[in-house]
């Protein structure tokens, strides 16, 4: 049985594997700067990593990850990536990535008010947007069967976190420069190992 050492032991041996591999002008060109084609907004899920679902090399993506995917103006960190990325990197295009089985966007459903566990204090505070989301819904949630409804939450958590990328003013700043930027909500289908266009996308026109 191997231990927890011996796995991390395992990532330090593959990156020497992974040298040995990698094309020495992808290494030169890393070193000269990056142009990522897209900020890529996804969940922190170990089985959604972005480059690898997309097949694309190091560069590629500018990636920002949390649990399920949420994007709210009251976090720094995700508001600066946002203005880095198209402030400073241009980027043409950003992507928030939702999937099924999200335990987070499932995990935001459950939880019930006055049963706070310390443990989970600030798991549970950085669901309040997904929450949110739920309570605005409820109804037309609730009418759904189990799966379909943490579904169909994902799919209005990723809408809200578009919206929220969509009114910073780094996006609107962009837009009234004639920056073409592009806002896209997208979901992982685990079990397809596909992509999947949510249709919402904004693009500063209306
Ligand atoms: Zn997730």
């Amino acid at each position: 049985m191997s231990t927890g050492q011996d796995q991390l032991k395992e990532l330090l041996q593959q990156n020497r594997q992974w040298v040995k591999r990698v094309s020495p002008d992808l290494l030169a060109s890393l070193e000269k700067g990056q142009s990522p084609k897209c900020l890529w907004i996804g969940c922190s899920d170990s089985r959604v990593s972005p480059t690898t679902i997309t097949n694309q090399p190091l560069g590629s993506l500018f990636e920002h990850r949390n649990i399920a995917n949420v994007i709210s103006s009251t976090d720094g960190n995700a508001m600066a990536v946002v203005e880095f990325s198209i402030s400073l990197l241009g980027v043409p295009d950003i992507v928030v990535c939702g999937h099924t089985e999200c335990t987070g966007v499932a995990t935001a459903m459950i939880h019930e008010e006055g049963q706070e566990d310390p443990s989970k204090d600030h798991l549970h505070q950085w669901l309040v947007p997904t929450r949110k989301v739920y309570q605005e819904n409820a109804k037309a949630l609730e009418a759904l069967d189990p799966r379909q409804r943490v579904l169909e939450l994902g799919r209005l958590n990723v809408a809200a976190s578009v919206s929220a990328i969509a009114a910073t003013p780094a996006a609107k700043a962009a837009w009234a420069n004639g920056q073409p930027l592009r806002i896209h909500g997208w979901r992982f289908n685990m079990a397809q190992g596909l992509l999947e266009d949510l249709n919402m996308t904004h693009d500063g026109s209306c």
